[in-house]
Formats: structure tokens, C-alpha cells, sequence
């Protein structure tokens, strides 16, 4: 400390430290005696100054049977300090008994001889923080007046020659307290859990400098004592020095919250979340110094960082999962969604819990009630109900959530709605197909099951006319099983990505025209190739004449008075186009879209024209994984055109 500024009074250097954020007070004794209380301290007991020379018991009768008391005896008895975090004591403020949290110290402050001479109390009410800055001003305002009443008193005795050497005395005597407290006061920075650094107004020159406010700049002591605050700490020149120049030209404090900082600490590069303050201190007027206070609060920043992170990830997931959300408060039956809860159930706005209820279709109204009754005993919400849009059309969703109680009383539900109509359409897809599926199969297996039948009575007459008819039906019949059996296989496969390519190179027009000899043979068609006839690709041969049959046998099952069936060869870019038209019936528009899904039937009614909807699916499969396109043409009464594309390499 450099002794050529004026030294700080007693009652400067307190009022000073009245100003911090943290709230301190000073106890003595065995019974912790306070001796001082800062106005936060007096303002967190919610008491008055009459406190002061009470025992902390007398002065808080609230603590008995709360550990503090004890604490400090301990604290004055074995010099040690004791400090605790967020911990929650019961004050009576206002005439009322409330929990607040505090963070806190109780420090043995010693003297050279290592006795305990005082208790120094610090703490932080961390459910509200703020600077009083206002106070620190009137504060300053009122170390001003006092400086000037100080003044006036020594003009005064000065005045009095009778009283000059009394008072001289006395004034040595002062001095001498003056002196003793300045090093108490000083003790109490140097231990106070604060940073605080005091820089010389006129030259930025650091004064004082605590080891909480080393530790948080992360330097050593040597470092920072009797430098420049900006040679020191070079790293947040640029962004505060002009604050500081602001703070000490026109004497008004600076608070920054959480202020995002790299600091070079022990060598090392650290982005810290800090609160600080630039406090002025005056002295007739002029700012001679700035009081700079300040604390770490990343661990907090990051935490709550973290929290809105996570926030953030579970908003987006929701967003990504086209989920709705929904919060029921079942005491006043109040419901508040998000955005796609309400598209789901048809609004474009929020509405009352009534109104989506009353959106259930009514056979599923019943349901709902249920699943909200089970929820309230298990704890889950889970029902799938139908709703129904004001445009007329019906949407599936499917409803979770779960029950929070309070005092053992249902009292809210969180949870998510998804629509679930495609699923639903799916699974009745499946179900339809798994009935056609049976159906198909019933026929060829009664039809070989009665060939059979004939065949055992007639077994023993080898003679007889019937049975070359018998085996060839019973050999239809298997044919036409198998056949079925196949399709089914080719899906399963192709749905578990078990199609392998076993690829050559081939031409194009000869797989045509070799292909198909059933169609040929059995004359009723004309099988017509046209196109480029040289065309080679490099594809599974198996399974593009697997598409290609599966192409031709539509076109004789769907466009049975289609005399002539075209095989059409091109090349477009880079790929190699097959087309397959007939001149049949063609394809409803809205038909078109669904052909190569798996199950699709266009003609649902009637079992002459039979499929299970798998051959287009397949066939998509197939060309998909050789990286083609597959698609049609049609247009109804003008027949219908398949085609699709391979890559030519
Ligand atoms: P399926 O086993 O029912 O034949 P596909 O997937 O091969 O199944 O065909 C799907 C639907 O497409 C058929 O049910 C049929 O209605 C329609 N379709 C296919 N090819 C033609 C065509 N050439 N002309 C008219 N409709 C067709």
C-alpha cells in the first residue's frame, strides 16, 4: 500500500464496505456480539440498528435451534472459518417468518499473535442478487458531508487555543485507532470472499489487491501490487478500459452482470462469467480512486447455459417428431398446447380444454374418459381416438402423458400427441391384404385339395380318364400356389433388404424378346420390341426380366383386349429406358400415386382380375436398387404405359 494518497478513515473505509454486494458483519465473543452489520446484513436479518452490541440470540431470537449460533462459537473458540453455499435459513422480516438461501462465511480474523479478535460474517443472499448502487452513491454522498462536518469541527479547534492540546492528544489518540482499524480494514479485504482491487485514480496504478480478486484474475501477487491495472491484466484493456475512464471522469459506478471475459489465468487462456463493479471512491468531489468488486459466476452461466441447451435439444427433437405437447392443469382445468398439438387436432389456434374434447369422434368419446380415469390411478396417460376437423376429413392420433400429483391428488398431466392416421392407414392396408392374402391362397388350395380327393377314389383304376385331368389341375393349382408363395418371399426379402445383384451385361432387346414365352406361346398377345435394338447394360439379369414379365403379365391381366403389347427401348441421358404399353383400359389419375406401394390394388372389389398388389412394389424394389426410376403413363381408355430407367454403367 502506498502511503501518498490520504489513508481512508474508520468510518470511510465501513461505509465503503457497506457498499459490496455481499452483506458483512463483524461479531465478537463467544456470544458473537455484533459489533457491525452492514445495511444488507441488518436488511437480511430484516431487523434495525438497534441490533448492534446485542449477541446474535438477542438480536435474531428466530435462530435458536438453527445451526448458526453454534457456528460462530465455534468459529470464535477454535479461530477457524467455517463457510457454507445456498444454505437456507429461517429469518423473520417484516414480521414474518420466511427460508432464505444464502451463501456465507464466518471468518476468525486474527492478529499478528494469531488470537481472534473478531468474527468477520459475510454473505450473499443468492435468491436475489443485486447492487444497491443507489445506496453506495448516497453513501458516498454522506462520507462527503461527513468529510466536510469533519472540517468544519477542525477549523473549530483550531479556533480554541484552550483546547488545542487536548485535542491534539486526542487527535493523536484518533490517529492511532485510525490507524489499528485501517489495518483491520484492510485484514478484512484481504480476507473478504470477494474479489476486490483498489486502483489509483490518476495513474491506474493497483493499491490493494485481495487474494480472492488474485485468484479470479488468476496472478500472483507480484504481478499485480504496484503496476498499472491495464499492464497487469493487458488481456481486458480493450474492452474495459474505456469503462473504467468513463467511471473515473464522470464519478458514476459501473455493474455488469455475468460479463463474458478471457482472462489469461496462470498462463492459460479462460473465458470466466463475471459480476463485477467499478466503484468510485470521492474525495471532495474528485473520483481518487476505483473500488473495483468482483465475483465469478460461471459455474453458474454454464449450468444454465446447459439447462437452455438441453431445452433447446428437447424442442428441436420434438419439432424433428412432428410431435404436439400439451400441459393440463386438472385444478382449473386449463390445457395449454404448442402450435402442432393444435394443427393436430384441426385449429389454428389455442382453444379450451373443452373444445378439443369436444372434437373426439363420438364413438371414441368414451375411451378418452376411461384412459383420463386409469391415468389418474397409474400415473400414465395412453389412448388413440379419432378426431374430427371441421373440413370433414378424420385424423388418428395417439395420445401419452403423465400425471403429476401433489398431497397425493392428481393435479397435472404433461404429455404428447402424435398424429397417427398414416400408421393407421398402414395397418389397415396390412390387415385387408392379409384377408386377400388367405383369400388368394383358399382357392388354388381347395381346388388342388378336391383334384386330391378325386384322385384317392380313383387311385386304384390306373385306367381311368380322369386322372391325367386330376394331376394336371392339381399341377395348376400348385403352379398358381407357388406362384403366390413367391411374390409373398419377394417381399419379405425385398422389405429386409435381402435382394441381392448378381450383375452382367447384357443387351436389352434380347432379354425382350426371349422373355415372356407363356405370353407368346399362348397366343392371345403380340409381343412387339421397338427401340434402340443394341442398347447394353450391366444389371441383374434375373431380376430386370423378374420386372419385365411382372410388366407383361399386368398387361394381359388388366388390358386383356390390348391385341398388341410394346416393349419400347431407348436411352435418355446417361440411363437406358424400357417402356411396356398397352392400349387397355388405363389408370384412374388418383390411382396413379399409390401403384407401386406395397399391397396397392387399384380395384379393390372382386377377385377375377386377383393380385395381392405386391408385383408393381416388387418391381419398384428391384429398379430402385439398381439406382432407376420407375413410373407410368396412362390415361383412362387410352391404355397404360410402365417404364422405368437403369443407369447405362
Ligand atoms: P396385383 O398383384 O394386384 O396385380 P400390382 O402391384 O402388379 O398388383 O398392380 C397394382 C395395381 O395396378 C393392380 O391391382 C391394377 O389395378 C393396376 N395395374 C397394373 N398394371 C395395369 C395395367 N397395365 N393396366 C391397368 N391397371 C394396371
Amino acid at each position: 500500500m502506498s502511503h501518498s494518497i490520504p489513508l481512508l478513515n474508520n468510518e470511510q473505509l465501513l461505509q465503503v464496505l457497506s457498499s459490496s454486494n455481499n452483506a458483512v458483519a463483524v461479531h465478537v465473543a463467544e456470544d458473537a456480539i455484533i459489533q457491525y452489520a452492514s445495511d444488507r446484513m441488518i436488511a437480511i436479518w430484516g431487523k434495525d440498528r438497534s441490533v448492534i452490541g446485542k449477541s446474535l440470540e438477542q438480536a435474531l431470537p428466530e435462530l435458536k435451534g438453527q445451526p448458526f449460533i453454534d457456528l460462530l462459537k465455534k468459529v470464535w473458540n477454535e479461530g477457524v472459518t467455517i463457510s457454507g453455499t445456498d444454505t437456507p435459513a429461517q429469518l423473520e422480516v417484516g414480521g414474518e417468518l420466511h427460508t432464505y438461501y444464502f451463501d456465507f462465511e464466518y471468518r476468525a480474523v486474527k492478529d499478528d499473535a494469531g488470537k481472534t479478535y473478531c468474527i468477520l460474517h459475510t454473505a450473499t443472499d443468492v435468491t436475489e442478487r443485486f447492487l444497491n448502487v443507489e445506496k453506495v452513491q448516497s453513501l458516498t454522498e454522506e462520507l462527503r458531508a461527513s468529510n466536510e462536518e469533519l472540517r468544519a469541527a477542525n477549523e473549530e479547534l483550531n479556533a480554541s487555543n484552550e483546547e488545542l492540546n487536548e485535542s491534539q492528544q486526542n487527535l493523536r489518540d484518533l490517529y492511532d485507532d485510525l490507524t489499528e482499524s485501517d489495518l483491520r480494514f484492510r485484514n478484512m479485504v484481504r480476507q473478504a470472499p470477494v474479489g476486490i482491487c483498489i486502483i489509483r485514480a490518476k495513474d491506474l496504478l493497483i493499491q490493494d489487491v485481495n487474494d480472492s480478486y488474485l485468484e479470479l484474475v488468476g496472478r500472483r501477487r507480484e504481478e499485480l501490487e504496484n503496476q498499472t491495472i491495464w499492464d497487469a491484466i493487458p488481456e481486458a484493456a480493450e474492452a474495459y478500459a474505456p469503462v473504467m475512464n468513463d467511471v473515473i471522469r464522470s464519478g458514476v459506478a459501473f455493474n455488469a452482470r455475468e460479463h463474458e471475459v478471457t482472462l489469461t489465468r496462470n498462463g492459460v487462456p479462460e473465458v470466466l462469467y463475471i459480476d463485477f463493479v467499478y466503484e468510485p471512491v470521492l474525495n471532495d468531489g474528485q473520483v481518487t480512486a476505483i473500488m473495483v468488486l468482483a465475483i465469478a459466476v460461471t459455474d453458474k452461466v454454464i449450468a444454465r447455459r446447459s439447462i437452455e441447451d438441453v431445452e433447446e435439444r428437447i424442442r428441436l427433437a420434438v419439432e424433428a417428431a412432428e410431435t404436439g405437447t400439451f400441459d393440463l392443469d386438472l385444478v382449473n382445468r386449463i390445457m395449454l398446447t404448442s402450435d402442432r398439438f393444435n394443427v393436430i387436432f384441426g385449429f389454428d389456434r389455442q382453444v379450451p380444454w373443452e373444445m378439443f374434447a369436444s372434437v373426439i369422434h363420438p364413438d371414441d368419446k368414451a375411451t378418452r374418459i376411461a384412459a383420463h380415469e386409469a391415468a389418474i390411478k397409474s400415473g400414465k396417460l395412453f389412448y388413440e381416438a379419432r378426431v374430427l376437423h371441421s373440413d370433414g376429413s378424420t385424423h388418428w392420433v395417439r395420445v401419452q402423458g403423465k400425471v403429476y400429483y401433489k398431497d397425493g391428488k392428481a393435479v397435472r398431466i404433461l404429455g404428447t400427441l402424435l398424429d397417427i392416421t398414416e400408421f393407421k392407414r398402414l395397418q389397415q392396408q396390412k390387415d385387408d391384404f392379409i384377408s386377400i392374402a388367405s383369400h388368394e391362397l383358399k382357392t388354388p388350395i381347395t381346388s388342388l385339395k378336391a383334384s386330391l380327393q378325386l384322385l384317392e377314389r380313383v387311385k386304384h383304376d390306373p385306367t381311368s380318364e380322369l386322372i391325367p385331368k386330376l394331376i394336371d389341375q392339381s399341377s395348376r393349382s400348385m403352379h398358381k400356389i407357388s406362384a403366390l408363395v413367391e411374390d409373398l418371399l419377394n417381399v419379405s426379402r425385398a422389405s429386409k433388404t435381402e435382394l441381392k445383384l448378381n450383375k452382367t451385361t447384357f443387351t436389352i432387346a434380347e432379354l425382350l424378346n426371349s422373355c415372356c414365352s407363356h405370353v407368346r406361346i399362348a397366343g392371345k398377345h403380340q409381343l412387339i420390341v421397338q427401340g434402340n435394338m443394341q442398347l447394353r447394360i450391366t444389371a441383374d439379369e434375373h431380376s430386370i426380366d423378374q420386372v419385365v414379365v411382372n410388366l407383361v403379365n399386368n398387361a394381359v391381366k388388366y388390358a386383356p383386349e390390348s391385341k398388341d403389347i410394346f416393349m419400347m427401348i431407348s436411352q435418355e441421358g446417361d440411363m437406358a429406358k424400357i417402356a411396356v404399353r398397352d392400349t387397355g383400359p388405363g389408370i384412374a389419375p388418383e390411382k396413379i400415386p399409390h401403384l407401386f406401394d406395397r399391397y396397392y390394388r387399384a380395384e379393390s372389389s372382386g377377385f377375377q382380375n386377383s393380385g395381392l398388389g405386391l408385383g408393381l412394389y416388387i418391381c419398384a424394389e428391384i429398379i430402385k436398387r439398381h439406382g432407376g426410376d420407375i413410373g407410368v403413363e396412362s390415361e383412362l381408355g387410352k391404355g397404360s404405359t410402365f417404364w422405368f430407367t437403369l443407369p447405362l454403367d
